[in-house]
């Protein structure tokens, strides 16, 4: 299965389902990574954070395909926020990757208390029309945080990656994005598997002959949602990519929206 790619605001294209490698550890990394490439994954979420850039690059090159056929995201972490600290971050990310341009560079959080993402954001800018990245975003933006940037800077992010799965619909925010020409970008697309037990989606999973992992992704899929789910498991991994044989009927996709119940799995984005 090849995901859809779906196009930025730059025009710059992301398939619509990648693989996001947070918690896996570095000296596994390059294989977990591979295995996925194998599977039919060619969009990869990474941070500093997660400690595997190094892997994960490692693992595209070693892949024998094409460079131009991946998309690799990678995020500034917390403690660069700064515009020449996000520079030199992005310098360390850029070479530990050694993929040449970077598809996509994120804001890993606004940290609001710090309040210094409107010049870590102008670094952003600088490095894209430096043309070191393809694309700019942001993760965990609100929508005030959005309307800053929008306000005070020159370019409006590609991106905005947040928590996002039945539990945590993120309505307002996604209408918002959609109005400012903004991808949305569900972290956690799976509620990190703690939902697949869930009643309603058990039910729709054996009517659709899905598994619940599935149901949920054609959710995001079919909202235009871009999800990056993670497994370290091969068949899970296919698994989460067989998600384009199917569409949800309207009243399952309203019993879904029933769900929403602003149940986090991580941490709110005001608070760190
Ligand atoms: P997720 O919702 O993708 O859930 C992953 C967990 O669900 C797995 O560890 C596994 O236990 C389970 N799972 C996956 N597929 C399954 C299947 N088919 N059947 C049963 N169980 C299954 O959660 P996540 O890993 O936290 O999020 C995905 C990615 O999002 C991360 O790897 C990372 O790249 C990114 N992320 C970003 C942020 C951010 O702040 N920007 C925060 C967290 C995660």
């Amino acid at each position: 299965a090849v995901p859809p790619l779906l196009t930025l605001n730059n025009s710059v294209t992301i398939p619509q389902l990648g693989y996001g490698v947070y918690k896996v550890p570095a000296d596994e990394a390059v294989k977990v990574v591979s295995t996925a490439i194998e599977a039919g994954y060619r969009s990869i979420d990474t941070a500093t954070l997660y400690g595997n850039e190094a892997e994960v690059g490692a693992a595209v090159r070693e892949s024998g395909i094409p460079r131009e056929e991946f998309f690799v995201t990678t995020k500034l972490w917390n403690s660069e926020h700064g515009y020449d600290s996000a520079l030199r971050a992005f310098d360390r990310s850029a070479e530990a990757l050694g993929l040449g341009v970077v598809d996509l560079y994120l804001i890993h959080w606004p940290q609001p208390g710090l309040d210094r993402y409107v010049e870590t954001w102008r670094a952003l800018e600088q490095l894209l029309s430096d043309g070191r990245v393809r694309a700019i975003g942001v993760s965990n933006f609100g929508i005030p945080h959005l309307r800053r940037l929008l306000d005070e800077t020159g370019v409006v992010p590609a991106v905005n990656q947040v928590e996002l799965h039945p539990w945590l619909q993120q309505v307002p925010l996604r209408e918002f994005h959609a109005a400012h020409g903004i991808a949305t970008e569900a972290w956690g697309p799976l509620a990190r598997g703690r939902m697949l037990g869930e009643p309603v989606l058990t039910g729709l999973a054996a009517k659709y002959g899905k598994t619940p992992a599935q149901l949920i992704l054609r959710w995001h899929l079919h909202n235009g949602v871009i999800a990056i789910p993670k497994s370290a498991n091969p068949a899970r991994m296919r698994e989460n990519l067989a998600v384009f044989d199917f569409e949800l009927a309207d009243d399952d996709l309203l019993a879904l929206a029933e769900l929403d119940d602003g149940t986090r799995t991580g941490p709110d984005p005001d608070r760190i």
